[in-house]
């Protein structure tokens, strides 16, 4: 059996929340995927990193079921990204976004990675996240994140992706983009229409919603008394819904929903600090209690 790969960014990241700030820290779609997924699976990890990318930022992505055979390094300097958030903590302002050693980067996915049983597309440049796909044998479920950046200036290649993918998890304000429309129910019709039979909204503090086919499951985020860092919150939730899914013996309706309880655990242990600090800290036990804490959350 093949296993997860995710194809995303890894990044170094200047953040500023009410909270703190920090600078140059380990970040990108695909670390924060990758973290969260390895609680669950194997994955597999494609991304690309210049040479600035230090042993002690490559300790932050080392775990032990995570592969980065497929982790390339280049001549140049590692993606950056600067954001801010204020204390409505739902959207992040990014201040600045340096592609560097992602501007010509063509990701060739090893042999030994060829084979997925799942595939996870993360926020980057939807031609790139193309050129994955077109690579490797059509794992059983594809799904694909992207972001404004993407859907304001490549919008024609980011459909063409969406054709392909079996789910899409996305925030509010982006679908709202994409679909055009502030209506969250005829967004999901709309972009269902467009590929993606499943589609997961992201809401921030307000939870997430999935569509999937012609039903629907809502779950709010775990209320936290003490958050940090929203930044790599939608990844972590990836990494989770992912890992679990594909630990799952079938991605059917009850295991979908399943997913995005955990790919909320996951969220809710990466807000908890800067870059990855908490969410790599976490231990089963823990994942397992806040699992249970959402069932009586929810629960009536
Ligand atoms: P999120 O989970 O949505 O908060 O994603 C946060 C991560 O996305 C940060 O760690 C950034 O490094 C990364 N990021 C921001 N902009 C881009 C972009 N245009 N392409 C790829 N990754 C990005």
């Amino acid at each position: 059996m093949g296993e997860l790969l995710v194809v995303g960014s890894v990044a170094l990241d200047s953040v500023k929340t009410p909270f703190g700030e920090v600078d140059e820290v380990v970040g990108g779609s695909a670390t924060f995927f990758c973290t969260a997924a390895s609680f669950f699976t194997d994955v597999q990890l494609v991304a690309v990193v210049g040479e600035d990318f230090s042993s002690d930022h490559l300790a932050v992505l080392a775990r032990d079921r995570v592969d980065l055979t497929g982790l390339e390094r280049k001549p140049g300097r590692t993606f950056r990204w600067k954001g801010e958030y204020s204390y409505k903590l739902n959207e992040a302002k990014t201040l600045d976004t340096q592609l560097n050693v992602f501007e010509t980067f063509h990701p060739v996915i090893p042999e030994s990675y060829r084979t997925p049983s799942q595939l996870f597309l993360a926020n980057i440049d939807p031609e790139l996240q193309m050129l994955v796909l077109e690579q490797v044998q059509r794992p059983s479920v594809v799904a694909l994140d992207t972001m404004n950046f993407w859907i304001e200036g490549k919008i024609a290649g980011l459909r063409r992706v969406l054709k392909e993918a079996d789910i899409l998890i996305i925030n509010d304000g982006e679908a709202q983009a994409l679909g055009d429309n502030r209506n969250l129910v005829q967004v999901a019709r709309i972009i269902q229409s467009w590929g993606p039979k499943t589609l997961i909204i992201k809401r921030g503090e307000y939870g997430v919603v999935m569509f999937h086919g012609g039903t629907m499951f809502a779950l709010p985020a775990f209320p936290l008394d003490q958050l940090k860092d929203p930044t790599g919150a939608g990844d972590a939730f990836a990494g989770g819904f992912m890992g679990f899914l594909a630990s799952a013996p079938t991605p059917d309706e009850a295991s979908l929903r399943q997913a995005v309880v955990y790919g909320s655990v996951m969220a809710s242990f990466a807000v908890q600090s800067f870059s990855t600090d908490r969410l790599a800290a976490v231990t089963q036990e823990e994942i397992a209690q806040r699992y249970e804490a959402f069932r009586e959350l929810t629960t009536f």
